[in-house]
């Protein structure tokens, strides 16, 4: 456990702990979800945890058929994210050789 937990928003006590997807308070029973707790919206985050934005570079952690075509999309490919959308696969993106591509967040990693 490298991760530091965020404080208590309602108490700000610092024994936070997490219990599956909710983090809980012991000092004030607050619970509360941490993806959700700033904006409702969803989060983005790559495989290792990193907050993904449009517009980031990311690269493929594995190899990609794609849907319809004998084509495959390479590990290591750079794909710049288009447009973040929450359905199940996330990224809206173009890659050059195969055009307009939808992927999963959870099979990139940002790269620098
Ligand atoms: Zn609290």
């Amino acid at each position: 456990m490298s991760e530091l937990l965020p404080k208590c928003p309602k108490c700000e006590a610092e024994f936070t702990y997490q219990d599956g997807a909710l983090l809980i308070c012991p000092m004030c029973t607050h619970e509360w979800n941490p993806d959700n707790a700033v904006s409702g919206e969803k989060v983005y985050r790559d495989v290792n945890g990193n907050d993904l934005a449009e517009g980031d570079m990311v690269t493929l952690i594995k190899d990609l058929k794609v849907r319809g075509t004998s084509k495959t999309v390479k590990v290591g490919t750079k794909v710049k994210i288009g447009r973040l959308v929450d359905e199940d696969h996330d990224i809206d993106c173009k890659i050059d050789g195969f055009g307009a591509m939808k992927l999963k967040t959870e099979f990139v990693k940002k790269s620098g």
